[in-house]
């Protein structure tokens, strides 16, 4: 059903299982039985992380260094761009399996697996919103060569408060005019293009819904100045920067939909990358909870193993309870999106819990490692430096709950 294809890794054929698995429809009843390529996508990524990414991991969080050659052999693998359409030359996979492959990148190393990601946050307002000639164009030239793209929204003054942001488009002949500043860019370095969210109706009182629209821009567009390397405190190879765009001009053959469509364009892609993020924190936490527990079984006080002192394994209990919980809200928020529901209400659950979640597990193998917790010869310390941005980035955990209670109280009104 599957087979090595050269530059991409898999290509699914014939049977009916893996049509399904294509267009993205989930198998009838309720089932926690991955199917046979669901598992050969789990193996293939558990096997690179563990293989290819884990032993280089610490020295990429030392250095900064933008982890390329793991993105490359990730691309050859076929475990990055996994949603690119079939029309476009991609694998368009579910965003259940997407979601498997990133949880087994994120074991391995979460500063790689959020520069993976960010391919597919810029990808996804094209997946959702393109048509045939800019996806064949935007989306086609990412399964020809490893190549990465960045969603540009957040800028220096606005965050959480999207339609808060400054970034001006405006409308001269065939072409829009684009200034502004946008921050916090994951992959703004290193990006072939970039989809970004500008403000094309000035008048401040405009919805929302209407003022904002969604560009496709050439990141080697004249006008466009990359900033520096931000350096944060974890996820440390990925490369985040701030951009300035000063009459940076794009083709009107560049917009998404239309004029005004923006906001919600960019809104939506959320709905499906969030379960992959929440994903991500669930292979951070796990790989955190093995971590403490092989250390747990070898550390030795007062005569005997810490396993066996009911605190640790109590703790190491509550962690694996936390891990179980948090894959079963991203998977059914991924369920969901294949289902071809509106997902806003699991993608949040999936997105809070698994940020909080990544965060305690790591906290607490770093408390179970003891003084060695804190020291960077040990694999925790990181751990729970890369998890803080889980609760912050696609969605801070605040913002999360805000939605989730929004979803929620709805349901109450008619
Ligand atoms: C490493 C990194 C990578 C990123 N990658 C990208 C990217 O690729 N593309 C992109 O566009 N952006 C990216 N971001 C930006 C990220 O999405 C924002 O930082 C995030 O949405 C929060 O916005 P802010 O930093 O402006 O915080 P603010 O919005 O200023 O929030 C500050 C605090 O106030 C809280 N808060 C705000 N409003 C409310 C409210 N109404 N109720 C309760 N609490 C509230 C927040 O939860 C937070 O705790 C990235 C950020 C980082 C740090």
């Amino acid at each position: 059903m599957l087979q090595a294809i050269a530059g991409h890794g898999w290509r699914t054929h014939s049977s009916q299982s893996a049509q399904n698995l294509h267009k993205g429809k989930p198998a009838a009843g309720f089932s926690f039985e991955l199917t046979d390529e669901q598992k050969e996508f789990q193996a293939t990524a558990r096997k690179f992380a563990r293989e290819e990414i884990i032993p280089v991991a610490a020295q990429y969080d030392k250095t900064g260094e933008y982890p390329f050659p793991l993105i490359k052999r990730a691309w050859e693998l076929g475990l990055i761009n996994s949603h690119i359409p079939e029309s476009c030359g991609g694998l368009g996979l579910g965003s259940f399996e997407a979601c498997l492959i990133t949880e087994e990148l994120a074991y391995g190393c979460t500063g790689v697996q959020t520069a993976i990601e960010a391919n597919s946050l810029g990808q996804m307002p094209v997946i959702i919103a393109g048509n045939d000639q800019q996806q064949k164009k935007y989306l086609g030239r990412m399964t020809e060569e490893p190549m990465m793209c960045a969603y540009c929204v957040t800028e220096p003054g606005a965050g959480s408060d999207v339609a808060g942001i400054k970034t001006k488009a405006e409308k001269k002949g065939d072409e829009y005019v684009i200034n502004g500043q946008k921050m916090w860019i994951t992959n703004g370095g290193k990006a072939n293009w970039y989809f970004l969210l500008a403000r094309t109706n000035p008048d401040p009182k405009a919805p929302a819904g209407k003022a904002f629209t969604g560009f496709i821009v050439e990141a080697d567009s004249p006008g466009i100045q990359i900033g520096r390397k931000e350096i944060n405190m974890g996820q440390r190879c990925s490369d985040t920067r701030g951009i300035v765009f000063e009459d940076v001009r794009v083709p009107k053959e560049n917009v998404l939909i239309a004029e005004g469509a923006g906001f919600k364009i960019a809104m939506e892609a959320f709905d499906k990358t969030r379960p992959p993020v929440a994903a991500g924190a669930v292979g951070l936490a796990q790989r955190a909870l093995d971590e403490a527990t092989k250390y747990a079984l070898e550390r030795k006080t007062f005569g005997k193993t810490i396993v066996e002192h009911q605190a640790v394994s109590f703790m190491l209990a509550e962690m694996a309870m936390k891990v179980e919980l948090a894959r079963l809200a991203y998977q059914r928020a991924a369920w969901e999106v294949d289902a071809g529901h509106k997902n806003t209400y699991y993608a949040s659950i999936a997105k809070a819990f698994a940020g909080d979640i990544a965060n305690q597990v790591a906290t607490d193998a770093v408390q179970i490692f003891g003084g060695n917790g804190f020291n960077s010869e040990y694999p925790v310390e990181k751990l729970m430096r890369d998890a803080k941005i889980y609760q912050i980035y696609e969605g801070t955990a605040q913002i999360q709950r805000m939605i989730i209670a929004r979803e929620h109280v709805g349901k109450f009104k008619v």
